[in-house]
């Protein structure tokens, strides 16, 4: 397995980290830990990982605010790990965007079986379109395999990273993506001139469609927040 899923495993147990750290890593997966809440935090931003499995009593702060903080900017999914059977905990993880939960004592098997779910569900969700090969929105048509874009039969003359912001917007078409999510994805670091840098692409984008300012026929810019690429249902 040359490009490994990362997870980030954040648990204060020293016990449970060591055996989730080990039972992943024996399945095939790249294990990073942190021990309370504020070091995840942090090393959530500098590793962005593939998943994270998260304790929700944590000695510095509720699991809770944590998904709370992740899901400020980023759709990384996220598995709760509890001791808590408590079914409100659950709700409450699950409303502030945990993906799925697991209440401690559980089995190596269930939850190896729980991360490959939760890994699986994301990459169909990211390869959906891919499956198809190509995206078709109004008169433009994407053909992820080939890399390029028509629009009206024409083919548009993309920069590299101007495609890969542009797949990437399509393959989540409906869905807004906030500007750290999309720098991340696309440069895989975010520095202070990293929306500028964002925003000089999009604006050639958005010409090279033909692409009035206003106007929402491919790529919407939600003010502040991000952009989202028109769905081909609505
Ligand atoms: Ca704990």
């Amino acid at each position: 397995m040359s490009n490994k899923y990362k997870i980030l495993v954040v648990e204060d147990e020293t016990n449970i980290r060591n055996f989730i750290k080990t039972i992943l890593e024996t399945n095939g997966y790249q294990v990073l830990c942190a021990n309370n809440g504020s070091s995840g935090k942090t090393m959530f931003l500098s590793h962005c990982p593939n998943l994270v499995v998260l304790d929700l009593g944590l000695p510095d702060m509720d699991g809770v605010e944590l998904i709370k903080a992740v899901r400020e900017e980023f759709s990384t999914p996220i598995i709760i790990l509890s001791a808590r059977t408590n079914e409100s905990d659950k709700v409450k993880a699950l409303d502030c965007g945990a993906n799925d939960y697991v209440t401690k004592p559980f089995g190596t098997n269930e939850f190896l079986a729980r991360v490959r779910a939760t890994l699986r569900s994301i990459r169909q969700e990211e390869g959906e379109r891919q499956i198809g090969k190509t995206f078709s929105v109004n008169d433009m048509m994407i053909d992820y395999e080939r890399r390029s874009i028509l629009l009206a039969g024409e083919e548009i003359k993309l920069t590299q990273t101007e495609y890969n912001i542009v797949e990437l917007l399509s393959i989540h078409a409906g869905r807004v993506l906030t500007y750290s999510e999309i720098i991340k994805k696309i440069w895989g670091y975010a520095d202070s001139g990293s929306i500028k840098k964002l925003q000089v692409n999009m604006a050639n984008i958005r010409k090279k469609f033909h692409e009035k300012p206003g106007e929402n026929k491919y790529i919407k810019n939600e003010l502040g927040v991000g952009y989202s690429f028109k769905d081909e249902d609505r």
